[in-house]
């Protein structure tokens, strides 16, 4: 950009931007952005014609512009625990670890949890997310205040108790109400029972019939593990995904994390229901989940496949490019077929298959819709030579190449600088050590 120009306004709301000198689909374009925050105008020269309208000229410097990345699965305030207790057994990592701290929690470390998440999310060029934990009020103050999109939830479990489920459903209606009353278009509420063996089946009928009753998405754990499986028939005589048909949870707004242990008959229900299926590789990985969800008998089934992260104890980044390189290797390597989840479909799991299960409108680059551009920088070594896009984002850069991230017409980092972000980081370091001081650990 030019020097002699003032940028100092340009992280506020409502300003028009001209995005030139980037590249989308291998062609060099520019971008117009309005003050409404959509994208008004894409081509090969719109200089002419807008550079007087626009507030602000961003010189994009040659880089890949992409719709923002959406990660369809995460605990963002997690981000507190990162690297707080790593290499253990699911069961002893959740009883022993992450459940006893997790119970000294309070709205203040959501908060500055969700501010990290979003701060990193925002560095690493995601745009929305979908988010399951508690006291998520104070998760929406701090989505509000990011400038990024979400879809939260309150992590409904009852543990098949009647008392506690008629808590968990005023949680879950106080959740809603609060939201509608933020009236903020980049911020929505979903319904969201835990998982199977955390929810009744009576809780998870009524989740889904709130859901439908006011036109929320549902965000659910299905099948991550086998034991959840077979518990599951032993219990109740079917596989999760029909337990979850039966209350009526599998929907075109659902969302359901891992599903690494379907098969092919549950893939097929997946694809019939038109259910959103987050594939989240880093996790099961690290949590040895002994399968990897099965992408392609999924797609077979027409189920819409997209990313998430997972939170960040079991990950421990939200960088939505890493998710997808993992992505791609995790399904090549397990299924043992090097064609599988090619480059191009592992980006558009994190775009604008994202995108399609949040319902944000997001997704694409095109005339009309909402804003959410990130730009990757080119003069890096990770996509250099730049013979192939979709393969050097997938395959050789990370978050890290991500130079300015834009979300809803409003710019929130330019150039690598997000305002405020050492403030968020100080913050959220000072909750972290105090959570876990609470909690008699250290
Ligand atoms: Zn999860």
């Amino acid at each position: 950009m030019a020097a002699d120009v003032d940028m100092s306004g340009i992280f506020e709301k409502n300003r028009s931007l001209l995005i030139t000198n980037v590249v989308i689909d291998g062609k060099n374009a520019e971008i117009f952005v309005d003050e409404t925050g959509k994208i008004a105008g894409l081509g090969e020269n719109l200089r002419a014609g807008h550079k007087s309208e626009a507030d602000y000229v961003i010189d994009g410097d040659g880089a890949l512009a992409i719709p923002g990345l959406v990660n369809t699965h995460t605990h963002a305030a997690m981000t507190l625990l990162r690297g707080y207790a790593d290499d253990m057994i699911l069961q002893d990592w959740l009883a022993r670890k992450i459940w006893p701290l997790e119970a000294h929690l309070t709205g203040n470390d959501v908060y500055w949890g969700t501010k990290l998440a979003c701060t990193e999310m925002i560095r690493t060029g995601t745009t929305a997310f979908n988010d399951m934990y508690f006291f998520m009020e104070d998760a929406a103050r701090a989505v509000d205040e990011s400038g990024i999109r979400a879809a939260l939830s309150y992590g409904f479990i009852d543990l098949f108790n009647d008392e506690k489920r008629e808590n968990e459903c005023r949680a879950t209606e106080k959740l809603a109400a609060h939201v509608r009353s933020m009236n903020n278009p980049r911020i929505k509420a979903s319904v969201g029972p835990h998982a199977i063996y955390t929810v009744s089946p009576k809780g998870l009928q009524w989740c889904a019939e709130f859901a439908k009753e006011k036109g929320l998405g549902i965000h659910i754990h299905l099948s991550e593990t086998e034991k959840e499986v077979t518990d599951c028939v032993a219990q109740h005589g079917k596989r999760p995904s029909a337990l979850l048909d039966d209350c009526g949870i599998l929907t075109p707004k659902t969302v359901a994390a891992h599903c690494c242990w379907l098969d092919e008959t549950e893939c097929s229900l997946m694809g019939k229901r038109g259910v959103h299926v987050s594939h989240n590789p880093a996790s099961n990985m690290k949590l040895a989940t002994n399968r990897a969800m099965p992408w392609h008998w999924l797609t077979a089934a027409g189920a819409n496949v997209c990313l998430g992260t997972d939170g960040c104890a079991s990950n421990n980044n939200l960088d939505m490019f890493e998710e997808a390189k993992t992505a791609a290797l995790l399904q090549k390597f397990f299924w043992n077929d090097p064609t599988l989840l090619p480059a191009p479909a592992a980006l558009a799991m994190a775009t604008s298959a994202g995108a399609k299960a949040l319902g944000f409108g997001t997704g694409a680059l095109t005339v009309g819709a909402p804003a959410d551009i990130v730009l990757v920088a080119t003069k890096v070594a990770c996509n250099t030579p730049l013979h192939n896009a979709s393969s050097n984002l997938v395959y050789a850069c990370s978050g890290g190449a991500v130079e300015t991230t834009i979300c809803n017409g409003r710019v929130l980092m330019l150039n690598r600088e997000i305002p405020g972000e050492d403030a968020v980081l100080a913050g959220a370091g000072a909750a972290a050590r105090d959570l876990v001081r609470r909690a008699g650990s250290v």
